[in-house]
């Protein structure tokens, strides 16, 4: 499986260390509880090397990505994000497939400045330019899909009551969004759109001012392995 380089043998060390200062904690259990009895399948797994053994399956590797089964395609995407492994696919082929992931991708827009506008739109079919269709100001929040609790915090904001600490936090976070959709606009959709991109990162990847759009996905894609490598820890 791939080449391991110095930082991935890094990390892997990093992972062990974390493995023993954690053996015989409920977290340890918990997490082996959650491995074996959700994410694997022990059996099915055992039964399929069986027959791989026996030589009843055979196994096809296929060296270019070219020739990959569209199924592999989003395995592999999910795979290098990790960062644990070397990319497995050449950068341009991750490319076009975190490119149309991204722009595939939902972001729910709220209005910060009149309040009246909550819609989903879909990063492709954003403008250049992203204005609050009831009010026309460019001061507009963009959050994920699930998140109802923004657009309670605004509503409150504008009644000018006063929020709880909680919900000064989501009120920043929302304002800070929106700074970056004002200030770069669709760019800043695409950059949102990322797995676990908040504004903070978001505003990171934004200043890198990349003349070549490649370079602006692959800008993401880095900040979404971090993400990843990270929450493989804490989440
Ligand atoms: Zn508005």
């Amino acid at each position: 499986m791939g080449i391991v380089s110095k930082d991935a043998e890094y990390k892997a060390r990093e992972a062990r260390l974390l493995v023993d200062i954690y053996r015989n904690s409920m977290s340890n259990l918990e997490a082996r509880r959650e491995l074996f009895a959700e994410k694997l399948d022990v059996e099915g797994g055992r039964l399929v090397l069986n027959r791989i053994g026996s030589g009843d399956l055979k196994i096809d590797v296929v060296q270019d990505v070219g020739q990959c089964t569209p199924l592999a395609v989003p395995l592999l995407d999910r795979i290098v994000p990790h960062g644990l492994l070397r990319p497995a696919v050449e950068e341009a082929s991750i490319l076009d497939v975190i490119k149309s992931r991204l722009l595939h991708g939902k972001l729910r827009l709220l209005c910060m400045y009149c309040g009246q506008w909550d819609s989903v739109r879909t990063v492709e079919n954003l403008p250049e330019q992203i204005r609050c269709p009831k009010c026309r100001s460019t001061l507009v929040a963009s959050t994920f899909l699930s998140n109802d609790a923004l657009g309670k915090v605004i509503a409150k904001k504008m009644r000018n009551q006063k929020l709880t600490p909680e919900e000064s936090k989501e009120w920043m976070t929302g304002w800070r969004s929106a700074g970056l959709i004002q200030n770069y606009g669709r760019k800043a959709g695409i950059v949102l759109a990322g797995r676990g991109v908040g504004p903070t990162t978001a505003s990171r990847v934004l200043r890198k001012h990349t003349a070549k759009e490649d370079d602006l996905y692959l800008n993401i894609l880095k900040a979404e392995r971090e993400f990843e490598r990270t929450r493989m820890f804490w989440d």
